[in-house]
C-alpha cells in the first residue's frame, strides 16, 4: 500500500510521516482492497463492519463507537430525502468517522504525539481519538478563535496553542511543530483520514439495499467528505454493486464560497480566497486542500458547485429542528442548497444529504 498524487504522480510508501505530495497536493492511498459485499463483516455494527475494505491494519482499531449513523426517509416538498444524522457520531461531527480511521493507524505506527490545526469539529474529534489512544495531542487554533468552541477540545485533555494573527498562521505553526518531531493529523489532507469518511457512502448504499441515491448533498469546507463518497462510489461502481455514480453537489456558504468561481469558469485548480463572513464555520475554508480533486468529481457525476446566503442556512436549521432535528449551522446549508437544487433533481429522485455537526456545537 502506498501513497500516490494524482496530479504528478509522485509516490510514497506507507508508513511516512509525510501528509502531502511535494508538488502541495493531496495523495491517496493506491493498493486498497476492491469492494466486495461479502467482506463486509456482518455482526460488526459501526465504521469498522467495513474494515475489510479499509487498508490493512495492524492490531486493534482505536474505536468510540464511530459510524452506523441512522439514515431519514422524508418527503420534504414533493422531494424524496434521506437525511444522514452524521452529527450522531460520538463527537458530534462526521469527523469522527476520518479521525478513528487515521488515528488507529498512526498508533499501529507508533505515533507517540499528533498535531492538527482546527478550532472546530476536526480539533475536538482528534482530542477525543487520541485521549482513546493515549497520544499527546496538540491542536493549533487562532487567538481570537471563542473560547466556547475550544471547550469541548480542552475537556478531552488536548493542548491547545493560541496562534496570533489570521488563520493560516496556525497551519504555519503547526508545521513548525511538525519540522519539530510531531506528526500531523490532519483532516485536511491525510488520505487515511479521507477513507475513513469513505466509510458512510457505503453505509448509505447499504442502507438502502445496494442501490445509490440519484443526488448526494454536502456541505463543503476542504471537500474531504464529498471526494470521499466520490472514491467510495467509484469503487462500488467497479464492483458492480452500483450503475449510475450519483451526482455530487458541493454546497458552500456565499461569504466564502472558494469554489464557486473556479467551478462556473471551468477552471481545474481552486485558488485561495481573502477571508469571509458566515454563520457556517465549519465550511468556511478559503482554501480547500481537496479542491481540484472535488471539482473533478462534481464533473464527472454530473454535479454543481452552489452557495447560499446566511440568512437561508438559519431558516433552513430552523426548518430541520421543527421536525426534531438540531444541527450547526454548516449542517443546514445542504438544506438550505435544495430550492437551487431542483434545478438539477429529477421527479421521484432520491437525494441524501449529509447532516454533519450538532447543534449543541454551537449554541
Ligand atoms: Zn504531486
Amino acid at each position: 500500500m502506498n501513497l500516490r498524487c494524482p496530479v504528478c504522480g509522485c509516490t510514497e510508501p506507507l508508513p511516512t510521516k509525510r501528509w502531502r505530495c511535494v508538488c502541495g497536493r493531496p495523495f491517496l492511498l493506491t493498493g486498497l482492497p476492491p469492494f466486495r459485499r461479502d467482506a463486509i463483516r456482518p455482526v460488526e455494527r459501526g465504521l469498522w463492519r467495513y474494515r475489510e475494505l479499509l487498508p490493512a491494519l495492524d492490531g486493534e482499531p482505536v474505536t468510540l463507537g464511530e459510524g452506523g449513523t441512522p439514515l431519514l426517509l422524508e418527503e420534504w416538498e414533493g422531494l424524496r430525502l434521506g437525511l444522514k444524522l452524521e452529527f450522531l457520531s460520538p463527537t458530534a461531527s462526521f469527523k469522527d468517522r476520518g479521525t478513528a480511521v487515521l488515528v488507529s493507524f498512526l498508533r499501529s505506527w507508533g505515533v507517540r504525539e499528533v498535531v492538527d490545526d482546527s478550532s472546530g469539529n476536526a480539533g475536538a474529534s482528534l482530542a477525543a481519538y487520541g485521549a482513546r489512544a493515549g497520544l499527546r495531542v496538540r491542536i493549533f487554533v487562532p487567538a481570537h478563535t471563542s473560547p466556547a468552541k475550544l471547550a469541548q477540545i480542552a475537556v478531552y485533555g488536548a493542548e491547545i496553542v493560541a496562534v496570533p494573527g489570521p488563520r493560516p498562521m496556525a497551519t504555519e505553526a503547526v508545521l513548525q511543530a511538525v519540522d519539530a518531531g510531531a506528526t500531523y493529523a490532519s483532516h485536511a489532507y491525510h488520505p487515511l483520514f479521507a477513507e475513513g469518511l469513505a466509510t458512510m457512502a457505503y453505509e448509505v448504499v447499504e442502507s438502502l439495499g445496494w442501490r445509490a441515491p440519484d443526488n448526494l448533498i454536502f456541505p463543503t469546507g476542504n471537500g474531504s467528505l464529498v471526494f470521499s463518497t466520490y472514491l467510495a462510489m467509484k469503487r462500488m461502481q467497479a464492483a458492480g454493486v452500483i450503475g449510475n455514480l450519483p451526482r455530487l453537489f458541493a454546497v458552500q456558504a456565499q461569504g466564502c464560497a472558494p469554489l464557486l468561481a473556479p467551478w462556473r469558469q471551468g477552471a481545474e485548480d481552486v485558488p485561495a480566497i481573502a477571508a469571509g463572513e458566515t454563520v457556517a464555520e465549519g465550511i468556511a475554508v478559503t482554501r480547500p486542500s481537496l479542491g481540484r480533486y472535488v471539482l473533478q468529481a462534481l464533473r464527472e457525476t454530473g454535479g454543481a458547485v452552489v452557495a447560499v446566503e446566511d440568512a437561508d442556512i438559519l431558516a433552513a436549521r430552523r426548518t430541520l429542528a421543527s421536525r426534531g432535528l438540531y444541527v450547526e449551522p454548516s449542517a443546514a446549508a445542504a438544506l438550505a442548497a435544495l430550492p437551487q437544487l431542483r434545478a438539477w433533481i429529477g421527479p421521484g429522485e432520491l437525494s441524501v444529504l449529509a447532516l454533519t455537526g450538532h447543534g449543541l456545537k454551537s449554541t
